[in-house]
């Protein structure tokens, strides 16, 4: 058969896990279907308590589906032990061996796996080199730094060559910086070890910098899979477009259908064209949503009206908040210039002008 250019390293088929019987019970995963490309830095973002690390649970074989199957390379891996997936596993906790030196505990699994000696010293040797580690390799891991665990711990897992990597939060016990840093550090690893990364976070910044593709989950279920791009500038439904960046809501009614889109009249009066997502058929009253980097103030002219109500300023760009006339706040973001604060103050009336394709309608 010829090869697809895009295979999947993860097929995960119907899968549905249940926890509990009777009024304990909780549905984990609620028929989730996704494939993971060979090769992929693949984030599975969502709430606390949405399924994320019960997914990864089940692909690394610490538990099993109750129904459904996950496929590895077209293989159902069912019968397949953790041990024996090729699929490794980074914790949150890191989970180190403390009295032992950071070449030991890279070398650990390798001899466990019975590898040769001259193998496992080589391989120890790149993964140090790998992460940049190669200084501390006799510092017991009790004695570095947080970052430099996590270091370590990325070079265990990816010691024994899994065909995926599994990261559970890998990050959220570093501080602000140096979770920047790693930030950059893991997308390097992934492109250079060509390793699938199937990475699990519920902080959309660090999903949206770090992924191939991205897939939002909210309980038990997953409700978009696409591109970071994607998934902030079309976000298909109200949860995803709520869970990922800042973003204005609009209640408004169908005027008209047009090509991929729509013409809605919004609460003010206005009417606005806004897209559509592909099947997707609204009618009747919609939501639609508009990125506040997408819509400017003007003195007048624009869609909206209201009253300035906070100007909050980040040093990248500043917040508008307005109160609209008819109820409700929109924000408006714009990116700073150097020396310009602008000439707004709190309680001006404003006027806010949508941008040309900015607007879409959600699924609720
Ligand atoms: P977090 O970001 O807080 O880790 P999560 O998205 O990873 O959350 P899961 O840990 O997968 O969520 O949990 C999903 C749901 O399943 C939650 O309601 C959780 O309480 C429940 N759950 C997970 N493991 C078990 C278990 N062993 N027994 C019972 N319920 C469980």
């Amino acid at each position: 058969m010829p090869e697809t250019p895009e295979r999947n390293a993860i097929e995960v088929r119907g899968v549905n896990k249940v926890f509990g019987f009777g009024p304990d019970k909780v549905i984990a995963l609620d028929d989730v279907h996704v494939a993971i490309r060979e090769n992929e830095f693949f984030t599975l973002l969502g709430p606390s308590g949405c399924g994320k690390t019960t997914l990864l649970r089940l692909i690394a074989g610490f538990d099993f589906p109750t129904d459904g199957e996950i496929l590895l390379h077209g293989q159902d891996i069912a019968p397949l032990p953790p041990h024996k997936r090729p699929v490794n596993t980074v914790f949150q906790s890191y989970a180190l061996f403390p009295h032992l030196t950071v070449a030991k505990n890279i070398s650990f699994g390798l001899e466990m796996l019975g590898r040769p000696k001259d193998e496992v010293d080589a391989r120890v040797d790149e993964m140090l080199k790998l992460v940049r580690m190669e200084e501390l390799r006799n510092r017991s891991t009790a004695q570095i730094s947080g970052g430099q665990q996590q270091r370590v711990a990325l070079a265990r897992a990816l010691a024994p060559q899994p065909k995926v990597l599994l990261l559970d939060e890998p990050l959220s016990a570093l501080d602000y910086k140096l979770r920047k840093e790693m930030q950059i550090e893991l997308k390097r690893l992934q492109h250079e070890t060509g390793i699938t990364f199937i990475f699990v976070t519920h902080d959309q910044e660090e999903a949206l910098t770090m992924s191939d593709r991205i897939a939002v989950m909210s309980a038990g279920n997953i409700l978009q899979i696409g591109s970071p791009e994607e998934i902030y500038d079309r976000p298909a439904v109200r949860f995803v477009a709520d869970f990922i960046g800042e973003t204005n809501f609009l209640e408004g009614s169908i005027e008209e259908r047009a090509a991929g889109g729509a013409r809605v009249r919004i609460s003010s009066g206005a009417v606005i064209d806004a897209s559509v997502a592909e099947g997707f058929q609204p009618s009747g009253r919609v939501t639609v949503v508009v990125r506040p980097e997408h819509a400017r103030l003007s003195v007048e002219g624009g869609q909206l009206a209201g009253r300035l109500s906070n100007i909050v300023y980040f040093g990248t760009d500043t917040h508008f908040h307005v109160e609209l006339d008819g109820g409700g706040e929109f924000i408006v973001r714009r990116q700073n210039a150097r020396d310009d604060r602008g000439t707004a103050r709190i309680g001006d009336p404003v006027s806010i002008v949508i941008g040309a394709g900015a607007a879409q309608v959600l699924r609720d």
